[in-house]
């Protein structure tokens, strides 16, 4: 006699659906995947991924969780040239209180193209004979009741309209997900919604690195905006990426005026943000692309956790129930770290995927994998001008009173910096900046002297052509 493998449909191929079909598939479940998009067959651009285009940095925290789900994923990517960057050993970056120093290494982060990473998560997620892609097709609708979803309705590449039936129905379409809509067309309220939108705009382009620079390696350069200082949300961040590639991402608040065309794109790195590094080490780059803009940065979040009622059966995770500003890198790290809840939990309390209030556990754990890089964005952006209607409340003006004095005492005390940048990369808990050591080292403040400009070694100067 054949065991039947209990069946699960995700919707969305990008990161988080794939790592979910992934995690699934590891409990041992069989699983389709249904993506509205055709995927490239190699490293290569997509309509349904705009945000390609933009600067996509995989913080520690995630590259563990990925790797956990894909053993290998980290080897390919390396294989594929991308660098490991030790952090902040090879990262210059000004904070709004000073230029950070080039301590040893704690965390790290991997520059890879985005393309280049979803390719290499694709090739080895496919490869399970238990995921199978259904392309070009589109969700459309949940099957069942307010009590339990049965299934879902797609509309295939020849617009016929079918049901998938389904233990468990996880939706991974991302911003623009239809969950909330869905669960109305089930009889069910709303889940609780919070948006903190720092209107903040992305203007991004690729160049080819020079040949010296490619050829060494190069730090990662971070000019961070400045919430409360001039110039609110001004700032860049350039990246080196696989194949001797630097991709620049400039960024800018409400009504700065964000550069579309090469010279107002070479202008603003020059003399718009609160150094002009990335201008002048782009003066000896050659630009590969025409410059991509974003305005799909707002921090937005669907409480589904907090919902009464749940169906059985139903889960959604990635950007679909977290979507953050990118600026802090986190929203990749999240949904692979989601994804690793989902298996740990369906490991734990499954395997059979109709389990009685499965889909909840793994809701209010994916819940509680979102709350770390929610906290930092918005205890961060509730400081943008019209972020949110009322302002930052008294507990977010002291809990950044604290942070900003840790920042300021990481640009010249190497635990504190290891610390914070171990929190920022996901790979600790927000607690651990508060332990008794932690508040002493904040109240005495840096032990080092600020640094009067960019940390580049004599070497890097010279390979990027720049004095
Ligand atoms: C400008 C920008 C820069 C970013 N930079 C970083 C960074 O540096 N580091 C980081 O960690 N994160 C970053 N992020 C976040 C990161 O892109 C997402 O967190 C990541 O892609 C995971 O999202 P996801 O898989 O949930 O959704 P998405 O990546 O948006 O994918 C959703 C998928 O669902 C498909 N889909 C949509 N609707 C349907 C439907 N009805 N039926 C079937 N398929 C559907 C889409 O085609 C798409 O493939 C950035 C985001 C933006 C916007």
């Amino acid at each position: 006699m054949t065991e039947r493998k209990p069946v699960a449909v995700v919707l969305g191929g990008s990161l988080a659906g794939l790592l979910a079909a992934r995690a699934l598939a590891s409990t041992g479940a069989r699983v389709t995947v249904v993506e509205r998009d055709a995927l490239p067959s190699g490293p290569e651009p997509r309509r349904g991924l705009p945000q390609a285009r933009h600067v996509h940095q995989l913080w520690s925290g995630g590259a563990r969780a990925l790797e956990q789900l894909l053993p290998g994923a980290i080897g390919r990517l390396r294989a594929a040239g991308v660098s490991r960057v030790p952090m902040t050993t090879d990262m210059v970056a000004l904070s709004p209180h000073g230029w950070y120093r080039r301590w040893a290494e704690s965390a790290f982060m991997l520059p890879a193209s985005r393309d280049l990473l979803d390719w290499v998560v694709r090739q080895l997620v496919l490869a399970d004979g238990d995921i199978e892609l259904v392309e070009r097709a589109e969700a459309v609708a949940l099957t069942g009741t307010d009590a339990a979803v049965t299934g879902v309705r797609i509309r295939d590449r020849d617009n016929a309209e079918r049901t998938l039936p389904a233990g468990l129905v996880v939706d991974a379409t991302g911003r623009g997900s239809r969950a909330s809509h869905w669960l109305a067309g089930l009889g069910l309220p709303g889940p609780e919604r919070r948006e903190v939108d720092s209107g903040l705009v992305y203007a991004s382009r690729l160049f080819r690195a020079p040949d010296q620079a490619a050829r060494d390696g190069f730090p990662v350069v971070n000019i961070e905006p400045d919430p409360r200082g001039t110039g609110t949300g001004r700032g860049g961040a350039l990246m080196p990426v696989e194949d001797g590639k630097w991709i620049v991402t400039l960024f800018g608040g409400r009504g700065d005026e964000m550069p579309t065309t090469a010279d107002d794109f070479a202008r603003y790195a020059r003399e718009e943000l609160r150094h002009p590094i990335i201008g002048e080490l782009l003066a000896n780059a050659e630009p590969l692309t025409e410059v991509a803009l974003t305005r799909t940065t707002a921090n937005r979040r669907h409480f589904f956790e907090r919902m009464p009622v749940w169906p059985e059966n139903f889960v959604v995770l990635g950007d679909a129930v977290c979507a953050l500003n990118p600026l802090y890198g986190h929203g990749m790290a999240v949904s692979a770290q989601s994804a690793l809840a989902l298996r740990d939990v369906v490991r734990r309390q499954g395997p059979a995927l109709d389990t009685p209030g499965l889909s909840r556990h793994i809701q209010k754990a994916v819940g509680r994998t979102v709350r770390a890089a929610w906290d930092l964005a918005i205890g961060a952006d509730v400081f943008y001008p019209g972020a949110t209607e009322t302002g930052p409340t008294l507990r977010d003006r002291l809990l950044s009173a604290y942070v900003d004095r840790l920042l300021y005492t990481a640009t010249g005390n190497g635990r504190i910096a290891r610390r914070v940048t171990d929190v920022t990369a996901l790979q600790r808990g927000a607690e651990s900046l508060l332990t008794p050591s932690m508040l002493v080292a904040a109240a005495v403040g840096p032990l080092k002297p600020p640094l009067g400009g960019p940390p580049l070694t004599v070497e890097e100067r010279k390979a990027a052509g720049v004095s």
